[in-house]
Formats: C-alpha cells, sequence, structure tokens
C-alpha cells in the first residue's frame, strides 16, 4: 500500500517544534535563575514590595506567581483540542486514502494500488514468483441493459465476493474498473499448480448468481501473466494479462488462458482497431459486402448476405471477426449496422427487384428500443421494401435474453421484416429457441455443413434438423456449403436456400453464379 508521508513528515515537525520550545523554556528559565542568583533578586523583590505595602503590590506579585497555574490550565485545554483535531484530521486523511485506493462500490483496491502491489510484489519476484490474472466478464454490457444498473452493481459486488473466496489470504483481489478485476497469486513455482488454482477461480463462474430476483450466469475470460522475469513493470504485467484475457475472450466461452510472448503484438493490434473504429464507421470505410443465397432446388440468386467489411487505406481489408467484437464491446455496433443497412440498401437500389437482403443483428442491440424505427426509417429512405430484408440472429447471442427477443421478432414480424436464427447447433438452448421464437428462417451453422460430404454424424445432423425446421414450418439455409457434394446432400434433405463459397465469396458486387455450379445444379435439380 501507498505510504502516507505527508501525515509522519508533519507529525516529525510537531515534534521537532516541541523539543526547540522546551528548549527555549529551559534555556530561559536557567538565564532567569542565574539574573536572580547574581542580583540576589528575591531579597531585592521583597525589599520593594515590604516598603510599598499600601500598593497591594505583594498580593499583585503573590497573585502573578500564582497565575502560571491558571495558564496551564489553559495550555492543557488547548493542547487536549488540538490533540482532538489532530486526530479527527489524522481520520480525514486516513479516509481519504483509502478512497483514493479502493473501488467505492466493492470496496477491493483499484487499479492504482494494485499497480503498486504488482510493483511491490515484482521486487521479490526473482525469489517468490507470482501471477497476475486479470478478469472480465463476459457479458456484463448486456445484463447492465437488461437487468439495469442496480443489477449490474449487485454483480461486481458478487464476483468480488467470490474471488475473495476462492482465493487464499495473502492473494490480492482487486477492482480495476468496470467489469475487470485483478487476482494476484503469489508464490506460484509449480505450473501445475498454479492452473488447479486457476481453475478453481474459473469455476466460480459456473454457477448462476442469485443477484434480488434474478438469475444470472456471468461467464468469465481469465488472462494470466506470470511474473518471473518476463515483465519489468506493473503495467507491462498487466498488458500480458490483458492481451491473454482477450485471446481467451476471442474463443467465447468461459475459460483462461496463459500468457505467451507474442500475443502482445494481437493485444497491440486490438488497441489500433478500437482506436480507429469510430472514425471508420463515420466515414464510411465500413463497406457492405455481399455473399449470394442461392434458391437451392433451381439454382438461381434469390437475395444476399449482407457481411461487414472494413476498407482499409492502404487498399486492404480487415475481416469483421477483427472489429465486429470490438465494435459491440465499445458500444459502436448499433452505429456501424445503421451505417452498413444505408450503404447497402443505396447500393442495391439499382438490382433485381426480386432480391432479398440479409444482414446480422448483435445481441446488444436487442436492447436498442428504438431498433426497429431507424431500420424503418432507412429503408424508407432507400426505397427498399420492408418485405425484402431479413436479420439473422446469432443462436448464442438469445440465451440469457429469450423475452427481449420475443418482442423484437414480434415488432420486426409486425413490419414484414423476417428474422433467421442463425448458426444454429453452436448454442445451448437450440431447441428451445426453436418452439418459443417465430423466426422464419433457420440457418444451420456451416460447421455442420462444411464436412457433409465425408461426416456421416453431420448429415444425419442436417437431415433431422432440417425435418424438424420444415414441421415447424421454417425456411431451411445452409451456409458453408464448399463443394458440388454438400450442395447435392443438401437439396435431398429439401434444405430451400444455400450459401457457400461454391456459389460465391462475398463480393463488393453483385455476383454472377460460377458457371459450374450453376450447370452442376442445375443438372442435379432439373431446374
Ligand atoms: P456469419 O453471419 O455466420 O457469416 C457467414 C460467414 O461465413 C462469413 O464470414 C462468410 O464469409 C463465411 N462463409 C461463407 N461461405 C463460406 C464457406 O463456404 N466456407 C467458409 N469456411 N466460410 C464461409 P465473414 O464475412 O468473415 O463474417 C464472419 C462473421 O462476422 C459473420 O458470421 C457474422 O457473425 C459477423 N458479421 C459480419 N458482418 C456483420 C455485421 O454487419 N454485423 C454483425 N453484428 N456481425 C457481422
Ligand atoms: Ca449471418
Ligand atoms: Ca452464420
Amino acid at each position: 500500500m501507498v505510504q502516507d508521508v505527508s501525515k509522519r513528515e508533519r507529525l516529525d515537525f510537531g515534534a521537532l517544534l516541541l523539543r526547540r520550545d522546551t528548549l527555549a523554556a529551559f534555556v530561559l528559565f536557567f538565564v532567569a535563575l542565574g539574573l536572580s542568583i547574581w542580583f540576589d533578586g528575591f531579597e531585592r523583590i521583597a525589599a520593594v514590595l515590604d516598603s510599598n505595602k499600601a500598593w497591594y503590590a505583594d498580593e499583585v506579585v503573590a497573585a502573578m506567581l500564582l497565575s502560571p497555574l491558571s495558564i496551564t490550565f489553559v495550555a492543557v485545554r488547548i493542547l487536549g483540542e488540538a490533540q482532538r483535531e489532530l486526530q479527527l484530521r489524522q481520520a480525514a486523511e486516513a479516509k481519504m486514502n483509502r478512497m483514493a485506493l479502493h473501488d467505492p462500490l466493492t470496496g477491493l483496491p483499484n487499479r492504482r494500488n494494485a499497480e503498486q502491489a504488482i510493483a511491490d510484489a515484482l521486487r521479490t519476484a526473482a525469489d517468490k514468483p507470482f501471477a497476475a490474472l486479470l478478469i472480465d466478464l463476459n457479458r456484463y454490457r448486456a445484463v447492465n441493459d437488461l437487468h439495469g444498473h442496480v443489477t449490474g452493481d449487485l454483480l461486481l459486488l458478487e464476483v468480488g465476493a467470490r474471488l475473495q473466496d476462492a482465493t487464499e489470504n495473502d492473494a490480492f483481489v482487486g477492482h480495476l474498473g468496470g467489469d475487470e478485476f485483478l487476482v494476484l497469486l503469489h508464490g506460484v513455482s509449480d505450473g501445475d499448480q498454479l492452473i488447479a488454482n486457476v481453475q478453481t477461480i474459473s469455476q466460480t463462474f459456473d454457477d448462476a448468481f442469485q443477484l434480488g430476483d434474478v438469475s444470472i450466469v456471468a461467464g468469465a475470460s481469465i488472462g494470466v501473466a506470470v511474473a518471473r522475469d518476463c515483465a519489468s513493470d506493473a503495467r507491462t504485467l498487466l498488458t500480458h494479462a490483458d492481451a491473454a484475457m482477450h485471446r481467451c475472450k476471442k474463443r467465447g466461452a468461459n475459460g483462461f488462458a496463459f500468457f505467451e510472448p507474442g500475443m502482445e503484438f494481437a493485444a497491440k493490434h486490438r488497441a489500433e482497431i478500437e482506436a480507429e473504429l469510430r472514425s471508420a464507421i463515420e466515414e464510411g470505410r465500413i463497406v457492405p459486402f455481399y455473399q449470394p443465397l442461392v434458391d437451392l432446388q433451381s439454382g438461381g440468386i434469390l437475395g444476399y448476405e449482407v457481411l461487414a467489411r472494413w476498407r482499409l487505406e492502404d487498399g486492404g481489408l480487415c475481416m469483421p471477426d477483427e472489429f465486429i467484437p470490438i465494435a459491440e464491446e465499445t458500444d459502436q455496433i448499433g452505429n456501424l449496422f445503421y451505417a452498413l443497412l444505408r450503404r447497402a440498401m443505396q447500393e442495391v437500389s439499382s438490382w433485381s427487384p426480386q432480391f432479398r437482403y440479409s444482414l446480422n443483428l448483435s445481441a446488444i442491440q436487442f436492447t436498442d428500443e428504438w431498433l426497429v424505427e431507424r431500420i424503418l426509417q432507412i429503408l424508407v429512405e432507400t426505397g427498399m421494401a420492408p418485405g425484402r430484408l431479413e436479420l439473422e440472429i446469432t443462436e448464442s447471442a438469445i440465451d440469457d435474453d429469450v423475452e427481449n427477443v420475443r418482442k423484437l421478432i414480434a415488432q420486426l414480424k409486425a413490419q414484414r421484416i423476417s428474422v433467421a436464427l442463425d448458426d444454429f447447433g453452436t448454442g445451448y438452448s437450440s431447441l428451445r429457441h426453436l418452439s418459443e421464437l417465430e423466426f422464419d428462417t433457420l440457418k444451420i451453422d456451416k460447421s455442420f455443413v462444411m464436412d457433409l460430404d465425408s461426416n456421416a454424424a453431420s448429415q444425419n445432423i442436417v437431415r433431422s434438423v432440417a425435418a424438424l425446421a420444415h414441421s415447424l414450418g421454417l425456411r431451411v439455409s445452409v451456409e458453408g456449403v464448399e463443394n458440388q457434394a454438400s450442395a447435392d446432400i443438401v437439396r435431398q434433405y429439401g434444405c430451400d436456400i444455400g450459401q457457400g463459397y461454391l456459389f460465391g465469396h462475398p463480393a463488393e458486387t453483385e455476383c454472377v453464379i460460377i458457371p459450374r455450379s450453376e450447370k452442376l445444379l442445375r443438372s442435379a435439380g432439373g431446374g
């Protein structure tokens, strides 16, 4: 902890003053004593008093001799008050120091405190290695948006408490701000032991948090950096833990990752994206690419999925996997979506009026209360009929937000905008979503389609899911169709719409179907 240097200095200064005053008092006393002896002081005063009795001079002198008693009384009182004031001031200073070094919500040490604790630990790291765990909640924003800030605050309090319960007494548990926590585990020379400890901490996020009336499962991404000699200062160690945390976050699930050299470059790249994304959106450098959606029976193009690309200044492209998660985290996904929708709808205005267009919606956008109005406004502006638009909602985004999604789907459908369940099969509760929510299209995830020609399990899944979706009255779309064999299989299973490199890669302009696949499709489908 940071030492309170100024207070100590002030106390020493007080003691010094006291010593000087006492010394001066002694010196004066001995000077007076010397003079008194030299001049026979008392006898002279007594003689003067004797000869001036009529003036009450002796009583006055007697009173003067007794007055130190009252002065002592006043001095003791003043000293007492000064003492009390000092105590109050010290208490206030201690409180301010506490506030400066602790997070007011959780009461845990804050970032400044954490940096100091790391710097202290780094001094002895050669003999006593330690690990820094940077813990970031996976869906904190969504919890705040969905359940309100009070619940969000309760979650942070609970996370702090769980981390303290899951760690030894000598571990440092801090709250760096937002949904970021730091744990320092001391004396971690044994790798297996460290992994076991990190696992214990990670597992504390498996159980749901009971926050008032709501129960929330809030996974966490944990980045681990071990301090031996890899990090020279607190900031570097935190950067390493942060880089590992983002690697873990990319995987999307509750878990942890250890820092490895090289990861910091990815973190730097991420920071650059974060810094430039806002202007890229505002200046129209996020551009739509169009990937054809093909009617599997006729082989004709039904429309396109609009996929975001970031056009870089050197002419290169940045892919959505790199910037969409950052746009979501930094609250820019809404603006990105509206800009992309507007631009795409403008660009396609001269294309066939039969085409339909799909755009991806992020979970964070479910809480945008003006979403439907703003989409309609853009469609009106660009002259696009709402019935030609479909929004794709990723399955895993729905998990703890079913009510909001249900309302949103109802609003969209009331405006004739269709809704697709994207990446089907990658979430946890797929079938529940299918029965509870009124989707128009079910889009089977590409992981089941890409190896369809060689994987019997994938074939069974796609066939069963297609039959199930049809029985529920949904259109079935498959993505990741990369070869003719897969296209033939999905057509046999009765899937309606196909998307994949076989038919066309996402491109900046309207696509012309690759002649070979068109020929094969037509011959097989009789179209
Ligand atoms: P997605 O919605 O599942 O989009 C399909 C992705 O699969 C696209 O990647 C597409 O290029 C790729 N793909 C298409 N056909 C094939 C194929 O035959 N084989 C393989 N291996 N891949 C194929 P892309 O464009 O990189 O997009 C990745 C993801 O980024 C999208 O997955 C979507 O989740 C997200 N995304 C893209 N644009 C946006 C956007 O505007 N908003 C939001 N929220 N997310 C977006
Ligand atoms: Ca999609
Ligand atoms: Ca998909």
